[in-house]
């Protein structure tokens, strides 16, 4: 058994009161293997962002909104877990300057000056200890070296990488194409339905947790 926290979904950026920066992120990913860790029994917590999707049974899910609050809510929980499984699909910008009230068109049109949100990831970094760490990697072509050069440089145990760029992969479907990056090598699961998908990162990581003497 293993306590695994889960990352989903999209996050918002506040542009004003009702408007906002996100990504097409269903949190569906993320969900899948909340729901299948369960099945397999291990203590699972979600942190998701915004998303038209219930937690499964049995699943405590924390509801976050911006990368900020993704990030805070993260700090907390990093030290219950044995694996962190970082699906969410974080807004890379935010407005620098989120407006408190709504901006009216009789204004003009804004400029939106855009600052770099936190990395969570990196920000996490220092309590990894002998956690597991996986990452995504959505890019618009071949993944892979994309996938390895993040294995590197944010000290990942392993990356999901996946090519948005097909109709059938990544945002907004039921199914995903993906490669298992890590160090021993590269798996190139075939076009399966996210759950499946679920399973095989599960699958990965329980052998990695294994090796690793746990
Ligand atoms: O570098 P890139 O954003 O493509 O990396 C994707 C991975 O990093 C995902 O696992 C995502 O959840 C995580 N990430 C993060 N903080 C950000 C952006 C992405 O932890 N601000």
């Amino acid at each position: 058994m293993m306590r695994i926290l889960v990352t989903a979904g999209p996050t918002r950026e506040a542009i004003d009161i009702v408007r906002f920066i996100s990504n097409r992120s269903s949190g569906r990913m993320g969900y899948a293997i909340a729901r299948v860790g369960a099945r397999r029994g291990h203590e699972i917590r979600l942190v998701s962002g915004p998303v038209c999707l219930a937690p499964p049974a049995g699943v405590g899910a924390e509801h976050v909104t911006s990368a900020a609050e993704m990030l805070a809510a993260l700090m907390e929980r990093v030290a219950w877990c044995d694996v962190l499984i970082m699906t969410a699909a974080v807004a890379d910008w935010r407005p620098a300057h989120p407006v408190a009230g709504k901006l009216k068109k009789a204004d003009g049109t804004p400029q939106i000056e855009l600052v770099r949100t936190p990395d969570i990831l990196e920000e996490v970094g220092p309590l990894k200890g002998d956690r597991l760490f996986v990452g995504f990697a959505a890019e618009a072509g071949d993944p892979v070296p994309e996938a390895r050069r993040k294995l590197r440089d944010k000290g990942l145990d392993l990356v999901v990488a996946n090519d948005i760029a097909r109709r059938d992969s990544g945002f907004e479907t039921s199914t995903n194409r993906v490669s298992l990056v890590h160090a021993r090598g590269v798996e190139t699961l075939p076009l399966l339905p996210k759950e499946a998908v679920a399973e095989h990162i599960l699958v990965r990581v329980e052998a990695m947790r294994r090796r690793a003497g746990h």
